[in-house]
């Protein structure tokens, strides 16, 4: 049976621990971290999206600033919401949820985020420095995924008893062949890069790759990040393969599912991760990490 790779236990621990680091904050009378949420327009899978964020700050004792503005908002007003972000001390980190509505250029205000308070480590600034080995903030979702990674090669599994997250080591992957499917800016390529770092090997693969199957057959890791149901079938994995799903899709039915098979992926992998309950919860948790990362190196950089 493969280790079923459960995000919701593993967002516990990563909040869990953000708990205590903000509790210890309190204790020396330091400011809590603070979180901007704006949400623009009613699409009700954003709307549930910045709920579950919002409901994730609050456990961990953050302030929550949140600005709600009208689907035909201007970019004059989304623009003016950011800037007041970027220049209110209490907001250590800024969440702008995406899609915006189509009439919004999304690109271009998030280029207008304070890249110190980028908690979705989406400004081009911190992209660069990904791709330099650097920085701090990293884009929620692969560094979710790296999580999942890390518990995938542990001798830790949820489903046989507790342990703490901090027992989880960070995996090493010198020598293993990773497997992206899709190299979008937010999942593929910068999944693809904290891998890089971890001195794996990496392929992006996409729409236009030859023989996809065959590619995939030769990962150790496969890293599925498409936006295709059920994509990924078991004569793409081989034998003891971890599988990471980061796909969302919605059946005709209602019902979520990733980009793999599960049912006929998982007896053949080593470890892998469900949909839901894999990486969306870690997506969250990422999210309320780099908010805290940002307060204290904010609040370092204040002491100076
Ligand atoms: P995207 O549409 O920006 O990118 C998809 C990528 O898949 C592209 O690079 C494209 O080349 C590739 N692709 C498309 N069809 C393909 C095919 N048939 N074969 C191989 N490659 C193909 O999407 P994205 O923003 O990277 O998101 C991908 C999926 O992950 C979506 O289902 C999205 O909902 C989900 N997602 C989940 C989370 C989470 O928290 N779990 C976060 C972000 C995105």
């Amino acid at each position: 049976m493969p280790k079923i790779l459960d995000g919701k236990w593993l967002a516990e621990q990563v909040l869990s621990a953000v708990q205590r680091e903000v509790a210890a904050l309190v204790d020396k009378r330091q400011r809590v971290p603070g979180l901007g949420v704006l949400l623009v327009g009613d699409n009700a899978a954003s709307k549930a999206y910045v709920a579950n964020k919002e409901k994730s700050a609050a456990k961990c004792g953050f302030q929550a600033f949140d600005v709600r503005l009208p689907a035909d908002a201007t970019y004059e007003q989304v623009r003016d919401a950011v800037l007041s972000f970027n220049s209110d001390e209490r907001v250590d980190g800024i969440l702008m949820q995406l899609p915006l509505p189509g009439h919004l250029d999304s690109s271009k205000l998030l280029d207008l985020i304070d890249p110190n308070k980028d908690a979705d480590g989406l400004h081009p600034l911190n992209q660069g420095l990904l791709m330099k080995g650097a920085g701090m903030l990293r884009p929620c979702t692969p560094l979710g995924v790296m999580k999942h990674i890390d518990l995938a090669f542990s001798n830790i599994d949820p489903q046989k008893g507790q342990h703490a997250a901090q027992d989880i080591a960070t995996a090493r992957l010198d020598g293993k062949h990773v497997v992206v499917i899709g190299r979008s800016v937010l999942v593929g390529k910068p999944v693809g890069f904290l891998c890089l770092e971890r001195n794996a090997t990496v392929t992006f693969a996409h729409s236009k790759t030859k023989d996809l199957p065959a590619v995939c057959r030769t990962a150790d890791i496969v890293i599925a990040a498409v936006g295709v149901p059920h994509l990924v079938k078991a004569d793409w994995v081989k034998e003891g393969a971890v599988v990471i799903d980061v796909g969302i899709n919605r059946l005709p039915n209602g019902k979520l599912t990733g980009d793999v098979d599960f049912d006929s992926v998982a007896p053949k992998s080593s470890a892998i991760t469900p949909v839901p309950g894999g990486v969306g919860p870690m997506t969250v948790a990422m999210l309320i990490q780099n908010t805290l990362h940002a307060c204290k190196s904010r609040q370092s950089q204040a002491t100076k």
